[in-house]
């Protein structure tokens, strides 16, 4: 039987409303526009500008008081247009100080009476930490300057201080982990960013979002880091950026193991179960140096395997490692998964070159990951899924946000959407593996799809924009790191295109490694190269709110295609048509059919008295109301 023709009809202008073809933008954005620090085309404007700081830190982990001891040479360097009145310091540990408000509970075995600040110098003038004039708040400690820093210029800070490392066990990116191992970040008095984007009362453009739980992420300047670290004997430290003095703490066999592994794609066993308690250390001291990095973090332990291999991108040998406990089951697996993760994401998905000359995985955590950069901090708890998922994860986001300087704790679904969206893509691709589902070979995308549907009926779910400070539990940030922020970039690739999706993509990174984009400057980007007004897309998938919901009713015989409610999402549209002989049909109509802001598109269908039933797709398509997808004709 020959069956059908079908007919789409769109049933609303073709011309983009001025509300549709208009991208949604704070006032802060319009501002910066203004001041000409950004553009509408995308690219940082003519007046963009961004500080930076030079750190030179020596830090002292005492394993016996459980104690960080430090001392930081910094000078910082104003490039703003403003002349800075105060000076932010961000004390990331006071999220453990005995009355801190935090947005949940810490263990109380952890909590301390925060960092101790025993001396500030700021050029040359020492700082009375008594005075009324500090105004200490949570994570953030600003100290108003005797003497304004003006614009182009820069100012000098020495500071000493020590800290009570936390040890009781909850989930937690730093301290101390178990049998001697310890992961330490976030541990130096860091200048919070001064950008173009902030506005807070009294405290002009510093970033002076709290540290409050520990689930809000990075937004660091580009600094260049000297650090110097005492661990006690036998402890072996990785951590970011390059070793500098590596004959004074390695054995020449060491050196000659490591040197192996940086010439080789094979895997080498630097540290094998057979060299546990033996010497291969020489020294105690290790001092590291990492230039234009937006953070510095390291991992210590004795007695750690460690797996290394490397692996040739473009004219850059990759060194990749794994460090970890050699009772771990899974952990002789990441040094695999770690070569095959700087693979993909250099050569295929983004295909942007890694960007830094090692990827560390430590063996720290005791559930989930934490990316550093250059290394993660990772647990080796779950499965094979969940280990691969973690190690992709990490490495990938040493290019969001380390190589973008995104603002994460405003704008995480930037550095979340597009690293979970890449690791999705990997696991699919090389594995066959769906995260949300942990099972093989069902279709791509089924999975999130449905956890996008579950999470986003709950309370927890409001636009993108506003989500990352609202973060206060862990299944909100599974959903609003994981879920929420995948699914429209996965949707839009798939709308574009992903050979174009990443040509894009290369733009913005292109345009914007080393400073710090906002989602405006990504949407602004994207419509820029690839020469189309998507704002539709934007606004209604990341700055406004709505959910998914396609319905389908039919008049005669017209199928008509209703976005339900009344900020409907726009989907695409695929529509099965199932034929009493047992044979169907399915059109699909890309997601651009709503971009004039339609509410509704008709389908004619002809033979409907051959027509069993009609369908919308609701499992490669959000959808959360799956109740008027289906018509039984027949
Ligand atoms: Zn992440």
């Amino acid at each position: 039987m020959r069956i059908l023709i079908l007919i789409l009809v769109i049933t609303c202008p073709i011309i983009i409303s001025a509300q549709e073809a208009q991208l949604y933008e704070t006032v802060n954005y319009q501002n910066a526009v203004k001041n000409e620090t950004r553009s509408r085309n995308g690219k940082p404007g003519p007046m963009y500008w961004q500080n930076h700081a030079d750190y030179t830190i020596t830090v002292r982990l005492d394993t016996a008081l459980k104690r960080i001891f430090g001392k930081e040479s910094v000078t910082y360097f104003n490039e703003s247009p403003d002349t800075l009145t105060n000076i932010v310091l961000r004390l990331y540990q006071n999220r453990y100080k005995k009355g801190a408000v935090r947005d949940d509970e810490v263990h109380p075995g952890n909590i301390h009476e925060g960092v101790e600040l025993d001396t500030i110098i700021i050029n040359e003038t020492g700082i009375s930490l008594e005075s009324h004039r500090i105004m200490s708040n949570g994570t953030n400690f600003s100290i108003p300057l005797e003497n304004p820093l003006p614009s182009k210029s820069k100012l000098s800070i020495y500071c000493e201080w020590s800290y009570k490392l936390p040890l009781e066990p909850e989930f937690r990116r730093t301290g101390y982990y178990k049998d001697n191992a310890w992961f330490i970040g976030y541990f130096y008095p860091q200048i919070a960013v001064y950008d173009d984007m902030e506005f807070f009362p009294n405290m002009k453009g510093w970033d002076y979002m709290l540290f409050h739980k520990g689930l809000q992420e990075f937004y660091n300047d580009f600094n260049n880091y000297k650090v110097t670290i005492e661990v006690p004997e036998g402890f072996f430290v990785w951590g970011t950026g390059s070793l500098t003095n590596e004959e004074g703490v390695f054995t020449n066999s060491l050196i000659e193991r490591l040197d192996e592994a940086r010439t080789t794609d094979e895997k080498v066993e630097i540290l094998s179960k057979d060299d546990l308690n033996k010497d291969y250390l020489v020294g105690n001291i290790w001092e590291f140096e990492a230039n234009e990095v937006p953070d510095f973090a390291f991992g210590t332990a004795p007695n750690y395997l460690w797996d290394g291999t490397s692996i040739l991108i473009g004219d850059r040998r990759i060194f990749v490692d794994a460090a970890y406990h050699p009772e771990s089951v899974l952990y002789p697996q990441v040094i695999d998964i770690a070569k095959n993760s700087v693979k993909y994401t250099s050569e295929v998905f983004p295909g942007i070159h890694y960007p830094y000359s090692h990827a560390t995985t430590f063996n720290g955590m005791l559930s989930g990951g934490m990316e550093f950069p250059m290394i993660a901090n990772n647990s080796d708890d779950r499965d094979t899924v969940f280990l691969t998922l973690m190690t992709f994860h990490e490495i990938c986001h040493n290019y969001f946000p380390f190589l973008m300087g995104i603002n994460e704790k405003r704008y995480h679904f930037m550095d979340e959407g597009l690293t979970q969206f890449f690791t999705n893509r990997f696991l699919w691709d090389k594995h066959g593996m769906d995260f949300y589902t942990n099972t093989r070979g069902s279709v791509k995308s089924i999975g999130i799809y449905a956890a996008y549907n579950y999470f986003c009926v709950t309370t927890q779910d409001n636009s993108s924009l506003y989500n990352a400070y609202a973060q206060n539990d862990m299944n909100n940030a599974f959903y609003q790191y994981l879920i929420k922020p995948v699914v429209p970039f996965m949707l839009f690739a798939d709308m574009i295109g992903e050979d174009k999706f990443l040509f894009a993509l290369h733009e913005f990174v292109h345009r914007w490694k080393g400073k710090h984009p906002t989602p405006f400057d990504l949407f602004y980007t994207m419509n820029d190269v690839l020469d189309e007004n998507f704002n539709w897309f934007w606004n209604a998938w990341f700055l406004d709110f709505g959910y998914p919901d396609l319905g389908i009713e039919l008049q005669d015989n017209q199928a008509i295609i209703k976005r339900m409610g009344a900020r409907a999402l726009p989907l695409p549209v695929n529509l099965t048509i199932e034929y009493k002989d047992g044979t169907s049909t399915t059109i699909s109509k890309s997601m651009n059919i709503w971009k004039n802001g339609g509410k509704q598109v008709t389908i004619e269908i002809e033979n409907l008295e051959n027509v069993k039933s009609i369908s919308l797709d609701d499992k490669s398509v959000p959808d959360i109301n799956h109740g008027n997808n289906y018509i039984e004709i027949n």
